[in-house]
């Protein structure tokens, strides 16, 4: 069976604007309230921290954003799904040498906006079996942090993700 030629416009090929009223488009068009909680900055992704407000925020809860609108994975352009897998792997790295992580969680849905978006969390290792998966955050013992904290951990964490004269470098 064939799909009904219905296309979104929002999926076309890059260059694409941005959306009204997208709250990823909106961020990206105002990044000073986020600037603080930059992780890693490139040409077509923006990682920040997230935080509650009110709080305390999780500490260790990164989202990975596509700079342009793009409604899904399937419509993601060959450099950006290339340098996506890189930065997921390079958050999930920072987070575990940044904090006690024994290994990180990587989960998107984009049914709120259709904008592509990855949530890259750490997942520590004493966690009750009641809160593991999507209730990670929930976790009354998790480890959580005021504004302070978390600007703290995201300095670390931008200096973990730096390029540094090793190997690492991005994807071509
Ligand atoms: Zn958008």
């Amino acid at each position: 069976m064939r799909a009904a030629g219905r296309r979104d416009p929002a999926s076309a090929n890059p260059p694409s604007g941005p959306v009204p009223g997208c709250h990823f488009c909106d961020r990206m068009a105002d990044p000073s309230s986020v600037r603080n909680r930059l992780i890693y900055e490139s040409e077509l992704f923006h990682i920040r921290h997230e935080l509650e407000d009110p709080g305390p925020s999780y500490l260790g809860a990164l989202l990975i954003q596509t700079k342009r609108h793009v409604s899904g994975m399937a419509e993601l352009t060959d450099a950006e799904g290339r340098e996506l897998g890189y930065l997921i792997q390079r958050t999930s790295r920072a987070l575990k040498s940044c904090t006690s992580a024994a290994w990180t969680y990587v989960y998107s849905f984009t049914e709120a906006y259709r904008h592509v978006h990855v949530f890259v969390a750490a997942r520590y290792p004493d966690i009750p079996k009641k809160y593991v998966r999507l209730a990670i955050t929930e976790w009354p013992g998790a480890p959580r942090g005021g504004r302070a904290e978390v600007e703290e951990l995201c300095r670390r964490l931008r200096e973990s993700m730096a390029p540094t004269a090793s190997r690492e470098t991005p994807p071509p």
